[in-house]
C-alpha cells in the first residue's frame, strides 16, 4: 500500500519537472545553445519559420527560441500567423467609423445639397463599372428620349 502511494507521487513529481525544464535560469539554459544550434536558429529564423517550428527542428522549446533570438538581436519578423496560446491578444476589434469615402467602392450619388449639414453621399455598393448603386444608376441614366416629349 505504502509502495503504491510512493510510486504515484514519484510519477506526478517527474511529470511536473518535465513540464518546464527550460524555465531554469542560469547556465543550464545557456548550455542548450551550442554553436551549431545557434547557427541553425539564425538560419531558420531568417527563413521566416515560426518560433515553435524552429524549436521543433533544433530540439529546444519555443520559449528558448524566443529568448535566444532576443539575445542574439535577430530582426523581429512581422508574422501575422504568430500566435501565442494563452496570451491575451492585443489587437482589439475596432469598429470602423462610418465616414464619407470619396474613393472607395460606394455609390457617389449626392444626397441633399452641398453645404447642408445633412449632405452626404449614398453609401450603397455601386454597380460594376458605375459610380452609382442600382437605384441611383437608374436615376442617373434616364434617357430623355423615353419621355413623352415626342
Ligand atoms: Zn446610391
Amino acid at each position: 500500500m505504502g509502495i503504491d502511494a510512493d510510486s504515484e507521487r514519484a510519477t506526478v513529481f517527474s511529470g511536473w519537472w518535465l513540464l518546464e525544464p527550460q524555465h531554469t535560469v542560469g547556465p543550464t539554459m545557456e548550455s542548450i545553445w551550442n554553436p551549431e544550434r545557434i547557427s541553425q536558429l539564425t538560419e531558420l529564423w531568417n527563413q521566416g519559420l515560426s518560433t515553435a517550428e524552429i524549436g521543433r527542428r533544433i530540439g529546444v522549446t519555443k520559449n528558448a527560441v524566443v529568448g535566444k533570438a532576443h539575445r542574439l538581436l535577430l530582426t523581429p519578423r512581422p508574422s501575422p500567423l504568430k500566435r501565442r496560446p494563452g496570451a491575451v491578444p492585443r489587437v482589439a476589434k475596432v469598429a470602423k467609423p462610418k465616414v464619407l469615402n470619396f474613393s472607395g467602392p460606394s455609390c457617389s450619388w449626392p444626397i441633399g445639397h452641398p453645404g447642408d449639414k445633412n449632405f452626404h453621399f449614398c453609401d450603397e455598393p455601386p454597380l460594376p463599372g458605375k459610380p452609382y448603386c442600382a437605384q441611383h444608376a437608374k436615376m442617373a441614366y434616364i434617357r430623355p428620349k423615353n419621355s413623352s416629349a415626342a
